[in-house]
């Protein structure tokens, strides 16, 4: 049912964008004024932008079940928290939304490195989209006995406990009008998840509507396998 659910989301995501280009196109050629010519050619490149994410968050998860974790290696996690901070500098800055590292202790993990940076960029680019202007976005990491975390807090609205357990779901969105303006594909957050499990960890929410939402990206640490140490 989850995969026939899937086929039936994705013919929906990308059918809206194509039939809208595809009207606004076939206007545009009848289209005399240019006014209404600079409107339709709007319509058209939000339209494209649209599918565009959309089709590349869903090569991404393709991505990420084909390879599963095949590109592991010793991860500096300050380096990929920095990176994924790095990457949504300018999206901060169009917000005036301050991007806050609140906790730095220094912390190998064996990972795929792009992926983590994929699912803290996500996050992050979720806190930075639904805070109001001009409000801070914090991460952290905290180092546990056998995990670690990375945690991402925001003060934007927050998300009521019926849509808690399901904003993980591929194509799930609270507030779909707002979601969609905000340029959001809906999967965001299924790729956290699926890079979570991946790792053996897992992405959980803790959110207070009004106040705001905490997402804690948890990751085992595990060792790398010593040379030989299966012969023994
Ligand atoms: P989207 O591309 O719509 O952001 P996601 O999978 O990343 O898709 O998120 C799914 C939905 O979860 C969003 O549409 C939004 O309703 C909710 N959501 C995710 N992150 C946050 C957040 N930091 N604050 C409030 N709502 C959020």
């Amino acid at each position: 049912r989850v995969r026939t659910d899937f086929v039936a989301n994705i013919s929906h995501e990308l059918r809206t964008p194509i039939g809208a280009v595809s009207l606004m196109a076939e206007n545009l050629m009848a289209a005399t004024e240019d006014t209404d010519v600079a409107r339709m050619a709007s319509v058209i490149f939000t339209e494209v932008t649209r599918l565009n994410d959309t089709v590349g968050d869903l090569l991404e998860l393709a991505r990420i079940e084909f390879d599963g974790l095949d590109n592991t290696q010793e991860v500096d996690l300050v380096k990929v928290v920095e990176e994924a901070t790095g990457r949504l500098r300018s999206a901060a800055l169009a917000k005036s939304v301050m991007i806050s590292i609140e906790n730095y202790p220094q912390v190998m993990i064996v990972a795929d490195r792009a992926q983590l940076v994929s699912a803290v960029g996500n996050l992050l680019d979720n806190a930075i989209k639904f805070s109001p202007n001009g409000s801070i976005v914090k991460i952290s990491i905290e180092v546990l006995e056998d995990q670690v975390n990375v945690v991402v807090a925001d003060n934007g609205p927050g998300i009521s406990e019926e849509h808690l357990s399901r904003v993980f779901e591929r194509f799930y969105r609270v507030d779909d009008a707002r979601s969609r303006s905000t340029g959001g594909t809906g999967l965001g957050l299924a790729i956290v998840r699926h890079i979570a499990r991946l790792h053996g960890g897992e992405v959980s929410v803790e959110s207070t509507l009004g106040e705001g939402s905490r997402f804690t990206l948890s990751l085992p640490m595990r060792r790398l396998p010593v040379v030989g140490e299966s012969e023994h």
